[in-house]
């Protein structure tokens, strides 16, 4: 036997029985997303590496150790395979000028790629549902965004989710709170980590964001840009804050939370649970006032966030919800494979009608027994076995047998009017 070939490290496969949540979950944010008059985007998986490298900026995680860049062999191109979704919305939106003619809302959901050290919740593919506004300066839009957000929550069924606040006002309040910070923290270099005192000089604000408990202290003592932000700044947080509170919406001030891309200003937010350990945050965002410009469109305001689907599902599951599992309605049994023409062409006209059906079909042993095909029947998890027996169908019949009621109950129906019927296989489910 040739060797087996597994999948690539931190990357999984979804088998049947998980995707069955994942199509759940998508169903619910395509239905949330259109109330919300949110449009759908699909955007390539690969992109020009110049794309991240300006978009997410040089001195971040992502860009400095975590990206899939790789040379076109063909024409030496460097390509990236995403490791985030918002860089390529902008970047699509200015290429098709989308914003001639104002705003857009939009979403997309799709795999993205980050070379991590996989854990619980953390894995080298791993999958996004994003949001996007762009064009909308005013705080409403962001108010709309983590609205979105919640009701996507109560649509799932998630309730152990927490939202964390913060400003990151404009560049201009941002490098003056960057010269205190500076300082705050040469004076206290010895406590900082590898990391921290690498950031130092390029991108202190990210010390702040650090995971390491043993800069605890040093962090929590340095210099809040909250006390540094402008009347525009503040107005802006203060009319999002009266947005949020006048529905209800409950929030806590993070002044540490920073965000791992250097694209936000002013608002950042994050949803966070205590349940899935260090890789708590399940939905992350912020506004991004320069990114459009930055990339090279004709600058306009935006606004979005990223949920991680992954870290959702199995949020999901630690609170014990029932996630759905889709059965067959209806599981045909052929105790002799001379039926089948007749078995496939009813099938066919069930389906046609909304019934959900699957056929046994033979292995490389036969069909197998009645009683073998009623034990596949049953553990299909259908509700209706039909059997098409020699003599129900000499008489134009088929018999319909409940699997789920505990009756066993059974009957026959008439295959040249399967309308009569339907019904009660559609009525019990
Ligand atoms: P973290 O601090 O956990 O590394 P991040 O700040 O890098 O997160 P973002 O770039 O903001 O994450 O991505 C938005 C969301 O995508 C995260 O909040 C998380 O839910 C999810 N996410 C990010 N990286 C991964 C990953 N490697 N595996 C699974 N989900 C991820
Ligand atoms: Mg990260």
């Amino acid at each position: 036997m040739a060797e087996k070939l597994s999948a690539v490290k931190g990357m999984n496969d979804i088998l049947p029985a998980e995707s069955a949540r994942w199509e759940w979950l998508e169903g619910l944010v395509r239905e949330t997303m259109a109330r919300f008059a949110y449009r759908n985007i699909r955007t390539p998986i690969v992109e020009h590496t110049a794309l991240f490298v300006r978009g997410i900026g040089e001195v971040t995680d992502i860009v400095e150790k975590e990206m899939y860049s790789f040379e076109d062999k063909l024409n030496g191109e460097r390509l990236t395979l995403r490791p985030e979704n918002t860089a390529s919305v902008v970047r699509a939106v200015t290429e098709h000028s989308l914003l001639y003619d104002g705003g857009k809302r939009l979403w997309y959901i799709g795999p993205m790629f980050r070379h991590e050290r996989p854990q619980r919740g953390r894995y080298r593919q791993f999958h996004q549902i994003g949001a996007e506004a762009l064009g909308f300066a005013g705080p409403e839009v962001d108010a709309e965004l983590i609205l979105l957000a919640t009701s996507l929550w109560k649509a799932i069924g998630l309730t152990d989710v927490r939202l964390e606040l913060n400003s990151l006002g404009q560049p201009a309040e941002r490098a003056a709170h960057r010269v205190e910070l500076i300082k705050h923290f040469e004076q206290h270099a010895d406590k900082l980590d590898e990391d921290g005192k690498r950031r130092l000089h390029s991108n202190p604000l990210r010390i702040l964001d650090t995971k390491n408990p043993a800069m605890k202290e040093v962090v929590e003592s340095a210099p809040k840009l909250m006390d540094f932000l402008g009347e525009a700044s503040l107005a802006h947080f203060n009319a999002l804050r009266a947005m949020l509170d006048a529905n209800g919406i409950s929030y806590t001030i993070n002044p540490r939370l920073v965000r791992g891309l250097d694209y936000y200003n002013l608002t950042v937010f994050e949803f966070v649970t205590d349940r899935l350990g260090s890789q708590g945050t399940v939905c992350a965002g912020g506004r991004y006032d320069d990114l459009i410009a930055q990339i090279g469109g004709k600058a306009a305001p935006a606004v979005g966030w990223a949920i991680g689907v992954e870290r959702v599902l199995e949020l999901l599951k630690e609170q014990g919800t029932d996630l759905p599992n889709p059965v067959p309605e209806v599981y045909a049994v052929v105790p002799d494979a001379a039926a089948m023409p007749v078995v496939l062409r009813t099938l066919q006209q069930l389906r046609a009608a909304g019934v959900r059906a699957q056929m046994h079909a033979s292995t490389a042993d036969g069909l197998g027994s009645f009683k073998s095909q009623f034990k596949k029947a049953d553990a299909s998890g259908a509700l209706f076995a039909l059997i098409f027996g020699a003599d129900e169908l000499a008489r134009g019949e088929v018999t319909v047998k409940s699997l789920r009621d505990g009756t066993g109950a059974q009957r026959t129906e008439p295959l040249a009017n399967i309308d009569q019927w339907l019904q009660t296989l559609q009525s019990a489910a």
